[in-house]
């Protein structure tokens, strides 16, 4: 026996959420990971750093790695003392020669453990609202391979008997075959008008479902082609759809939304625009870089004891600031002496995580709205420390200044083109994918335009919704040539997708009246 392990893994359906707890912890600790074609990317955003990644394929037709392989790896990399996460698609033993491969270990001599997971046999119908089982509908239950011929003689299916051995049937790798499926169950005693139902990319984002009945679902799937990867479900548990379809009912559900903020600060937006039904592409425009130069806001920091006023007017500004406070190894305690202002909620939270309580907070999350609430609470001659972005408005300086404050503008941070490819962004533009654009600041918006180019922005009017995060960005928009379809009442990430969700089902209700 080898100090190695390897461990096969149940990667889940497709959405990565939908891997196990224990999954995730095995993906997190694993030296070597080989995965399948099936498996969701964004797990292996959890690797930790140095691990060693292999792609298996198993694209039907085309291996990467062939059956032997995949085992021969397994067993060499736990006989070099690694532990081995083999991460197949859904669960290991439904399908997924999960079985074969627990042999091989075994044959080896390697040791091994089985992590169960999500099956796309019952996740994709279940994403799809139909029940793989109810009380009224379906108690037997069959999980079947298509992927054999089913003309073929010496089949190990007893088609005539699973026809009518179990109210639902659940085919995998069936597409290919699934004329034959449905003759095959028919002329076994099944009746034609059986509901029957395809799910594509269950449990995913781009997740379509096509219902029929055993009679005509393979026509309708020629002519919508509908291909792999696909469950085919047959049985009266289809028809519950109607009424249980919860994933396609969300309101962003199909919706292909770029993100063009900082990577730092994307994934914030994408998971509540995931939590809609939403598929969030992040594309930055833009990305948080250091100062150019660092005196100014050191010089600050040298004499925090002297300002009334710390201003912060975004997460990135707290962000900054902290780390430069840190590297010139002081803490908090320098700013007793001062005032707290934060812009908004989630600049708020931020100052809180270090254990500081912003004093105010404007009703509306602008600039302008900072200097109007602070006329009350600054008194002349007060010094206000301003840390913030490099390129920030003068809106907010000059209104402190106004009002007899004395006012310390230090860049923090600049915001920075992110050295992507525009070549990209233009492309998935052109072929018409994405369905609507965010902007978060008026900085994504110019470095998005940049990349862009105008020509390819006036051509693509109307082809895309522009969505803005508030009434300088959405300025900023549209001075650059872009139709701004919707601006977030609320100037934050949730006011914004709340504004998506508005235009969304606006833009269907529309379509119903017409
Ligand atoms: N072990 C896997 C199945 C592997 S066989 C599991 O438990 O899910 C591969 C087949 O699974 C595909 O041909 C397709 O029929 C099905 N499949 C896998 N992921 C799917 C998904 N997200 N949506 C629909 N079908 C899927």
């Amino acid at each position: 026996m080898c100090e190695g392990f390897v461990y096969l893994v149940g990667a889940g359906p497709g959405d990565p959420k939908l891997i196990t707890v224990r999954g995730l912890e095995l993906i997190k600790k694993a030296d070597t990971i080989i995965y399948d074609r099936l498996v969701a990317h964004r797990l292996l955003a959890f690797i930790r750093p140095g691990a060693e990644i292999v792609y298996a394929g198993k694209e039907p037709g085309c291996h990467a790695l062939k059956q032997e392989e995949i085992c021969r790896l397994m067993a060499e990399k736990a006989g070099a003392g690694k532990v081995v996460v083999r991460l197949k698609g859904g669960d290991p033993f439904v399908f997924g020669r999960g079985g074969e491969e627990a042999e091989a270990l075994h044959a080896a001599g390697v040791r091994f453990e089985v992590v169960p997971g999500v099956t796309s046999a019952i996740a994709a119908p279940a994403y799809a609202g139909i029940p793989a089982t109810h009380r009224d509908y379906a108690s037997t239950l069959a999980i079947i391979t298509g992927n054999e011929d089913p003309l073929k003689d010496d089949s190990s299916i007893a088609w005539d008997r699973i026809a009518t051995g179990a109210d639902t049937l659940i085919f995998l790798m069936g597409m290919a075959n699934l004329q034959e499926i449905t003759q095959r169950l028919i002329n076994g005693g099944r009746s034609s008008q059986t509901p029957a139902a395809l799910v594509r990319w269950g449990t995913r984002p781009e997740q379509r479902t096509l219902v029929g009945t055993l009679e005509n679902i393979h026509e309708q799937a020629q002519r919508s082609g509908f291909t792999n990867p696909a469950v085919i479900i047959v049985g009266e548990v289809v028809l519950l759809r109607e009424k249980l379809k919860w994933f396609e009912n969300k309101p962003l559900f199909g919706k292909k939304i770029l993100i063009t903020r900082a990577r730092e600060q994307a994934s914030v937006l994408s998971e509540i625009i995931e939590a809609f039904g939403g598929e969030a592409v992040e594309f930055p425009t833009i990305k948080i870089a250091e100062p150019e130069n660092f005196a100014p806001l050191d010089q600050s920091i040298k004499e925090l004891n002297n300002f009334n006023w710390v201003v912060f007017t975004s997460v990135n500004g707290v962000g900054a600031f902290f780390k430069r406070l840190r590297h010139h190894r002081k803490d908090i305690r320098e700013l007793h002496n001062a005032r707290l202002c934060a812009i908004g909620p989630k600049t708020r939270e931020s100052l809180e995580k270090y254990g500081l309580l912003a004093e105010y907070m404007p009703g509306e999350y602008r600039a302008e709205e900072i200097a109007r609430g602070m006329r009350g609470k600054l008194t002349c001659g007060e010094r206000v420390l301003l840390p913030r972005a490099a390129e920030a408005r003068k809106v907010l300086p000059a209104a402190l200044s106004e009002m007899g404050a004395v006012v310390t503008e230090v860049a923090a941070y600049r915001t920075v083109p992110e050295s992507g490819s525009g070549a990209a962004l233009r492309e998935i533009l052109r072929r018409g994918e994405i369905d609507l654009v965010t902007f978060t600041s008026s900085s994504t918006v110019r470095y998005f335009a940049d990349m862009v180019g105008s020509t390819l922005i006036s051509n693509m009017r109307g082809k895309f919704a522009v969505a803005c995060i508030g009434p300088v960005t959405a300025g900023t928009a549209r001075e650059l040539g872009l139709q701004v379809d919707v601006v977030a009442k609320e100037y934050t990430i949730e006011g914004l997708v709340e504004a998506i969700v508005k235009l969304q089902e606006s833009g269907v209700k529309r379509q119903e009246s017409e």
